[in-house]
């Protein structure tokens, strides 16, 4: 039966699939695609890991047996005979045998959908005693999990880029529907995870529709929902699923007249973006003749491909931070970072690039482990700057690492969530010292252009004091309408309060982007603003002359400013300004 899920609508377009369900506890386990001939190899490695779990399991009911009714009690014994007959239970390794061989699942993916699938069962009896059993066999696909970690997969996962895309596999007969990934919640770094994986769109429960999770999503370019909160329990393994990017919606088990005027929308997106892509070389100049800068916003060194194809003119915002997250606690050290920074400076051939120093905490753990983490209000809590000034090693490291990949191309340094005069002198002396250790150690480096983040109304109310210090300003919109409206971005539950056309939000951007200009300073927005195609005539009547955006909305901006004219935007953006409900004039 059709039914549809509503949530926040965070990429656009339309994915049409079969849903592949992770639960959140298990998007650290691996996701990949094996080849043909792997399949046996992949099958037997759970089969190795089942027998491990048996014999383990044969040897703790030895050892019971020796002992009296105190040490091991009845129940013990019970519980072990269940996690057998769940063990030797035939549709675990026939389910598992179908995603491997007729879906290329790696083992841990397959052994895992094919847990979702069993759960369902049980979630479904009507037995309390049988429902209940749900916790065993979970328990006992953890062991069957952690015994398989000890045994080497026969081939390492491909390195990211190199995995089979969505078009290989339609290319391939075993492999030819596109797949959705629905799951409760992603870190950024699991979504991370997925960046060069096959899926053609995801979904989860919860998020806002900026929250990093929602972005990471974004710079996929694939069509995203976020916030639909019961999807991943309404939703089962491989049931059809439309997922409609542009309107946020999800629609489960659709009716072949849905299909066909979905893929009839599909279709007509496809041609938006061929359409698009011949304005790749075309310079941004509005009609009355004014530069506009269009630069982008990526997460890893191998982004700037992306970038470059899409037409920036160089990176406004590097999200430093996705080099140090999911590797748990293990982060990289100088020589790692200073080699994927001039990887990134590198790969923009010339072009400028902004470095943003990390930028960790809030909704950005380094590490699932550390999402659990009580803080009572994360976002206000030990982030960005205020992380890096706590620890000065780990920060001096990338320090260095950033100003020895300057010696390589045009770097620009980027640093997040300042407010106080003292957090700027701090990182300044810190900026000092590792160019101080740099000369001692006779290391080449490069000269830097210095920006801070005003992403925090205080910093926006004093952008004076900042441009003492800085050389240029980037405004992050996305913390700034956070902190101005007290609404957490990540929290899908305030979603509808999280408005970037607040008149206070407008003021502090407004006020920003005069005081750089009357100072004569660079300015740019680097928040989710600068691509959304419905605020770009706003902004550029605001007097914003660079944006810096996801590669993938770079066209449809640059199509947006090639119709504008800014000086009939000026005074419009001011009575947009000056109303009680901005968005009731942009409107009309
Ligand atoms: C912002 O806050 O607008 C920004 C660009 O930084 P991030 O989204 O990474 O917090
Ligand atoms: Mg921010």
């Amino acid at each position: 039966m059709t039914f549809s899920i509503h949530g926040l609508p965070v990429a656009r377009g339309i994915a049409i699939g079969r849903a592949v369900l992770i639960a959140s506890s298990r998007a650290d386990v691996a996701h990949y695609f094996v080849e043909p001939h792997q399949v046996e190899s992949e099958i037997a490695r759970v089969r190795a890991g089942r027998n491990e779990v048996v014999e383990e399991i044969h040897r703790l009911q030895q050892s019971i047996a020796t002992m009296g009714p105190k040490e091991a009690p009845s129940e013990l014994a019970a519980l072990l005979d269940v996690h057998l007959m769940l063990l030797q239970d035939e549709e675990l390794i026939s389910g598992v045998k179908h995603w491997v061989t007729e879906r290329l699942y790696n083992a841990e993916w397959a052994l895992t959908t094919q847990l979702e699938v069993i759960a369902r069962q049980f979630d479904e009896m009507e037995d309390d005693y049988l429902r209940e059993r749900k916790a065993d066999l979970e328990q006992v696909v953890e062991r069957i999990l952690r015994y398989m970690k000890g045994v080497a997969a026969p081939i390492a996962p491909p390195p990211p880029g190199t995995r089979k895309t969505q078009q290989d596999l339609m290319l391939d007969d075993s492999m030819d529907v596109p797949l959705v990934l629905i799951a409760h919640d992603l870190s950024p770094a699991d979504m991370l995870q997925f960046k060069q994986s096959v899926f053609a769109g995801f979904v989860t429960d919860v998020g806002g529709k900026t929250s990093h999770t929602a972005i990471v999503a974004r710079s996929m370019d694939i069509p995203a929902v976020v916030g639909a909160r019961s999807a991943s329990q309404l939703v089962r393994q491989d049931d059809w699923v439309i997922i409609d990017g542009d309107a946020g919606v999800v629609i489960v088990d659709p009716s072949a007249i849905i299909l066909a005027e979905y893929g009839f929308k599909q279709r007509q997106g496809e041609l938006e973006r061929t359409r698009l892509a011949r304005l790749r070389h075309t310079p941004a100049v509005t009609l009355d003749g004014l530069k506009i800068e269009l630069l982008a916003n990526i997460e890893m060194p191998d982004d700037a491909a992306a970038a470059l194809t899409a037409g920036a003119v160089g990176v406004g915002l590097f999200r430093s931070e996705f080099l140090f997250m999911g590797r748990q606690g293990n982060l990289p050290d100088e020589e790692e970072q200073y080699l994927a920074y001039r990887r990134a400076v590198e790969g923009m051939q010339g072009l400028p690039v902004t470095i943003r120093t990390i930028d960790v905490g809030a909704d950005k753990p380094l590490d699932a482990s550390a999402r659990n983490m009580a803080h009572l209000n994360p976002a206000l809590g030990l982030r960005a700057i205020r992380w890096s000034l706590a620890d000065p090693a780990m920060f001096l490291t990338q320090l260095r690492a950033i100003l020895r990949a300057a010696a390589y191309g045009q770097v620009h340094m980027l640093i997040p969530m300042l407010a106080h005069a003292t957090e700027i002198r701090h990182t300044l002396a810190l900026i000092d010292q590792a160019r101080a250790d740099l000369d001692r150690k006779g290391m080449a480096y490069g000269a830097i252009k210095l920006g801070a983040m005003i992403e925090i109304p205080a910093a926006a109310l004093s952008v004076r004091m900042f441009l003492k210090y800085f050389d240029f300003l980037s405004i992050g919109t996305n913390d700034l309408i956070q902190y101005t409206l007290a609404i957490d971005r990540a929290d899908e539950s305030v979603a509808h309060l999280y408005d970037p056309l607040h008149p206070a939000v407008l003021r502090l951007v407004a006020d920003t982007i005069a005081e750089c200009h009357a100072q004569g300073k660079a300015v740019s927005v680097c928040g989710e603003m600068a691509g959304d195609t419905t605020l770009t005539r706003l902004l550029l009547g605001l007097g914003l002359r660079s944006f810096s955006m996801h590669p993938a909305q770079i066209l449809a901006v640059k199509q947006e400013v090639l119709r504008a004219d800014t000086a009939r935007l000026a005074p419009w953006a001011q009575q947009v300004m000056q109303a009680e409900e901005p968005a009731l004039v942009m409107a009309g």
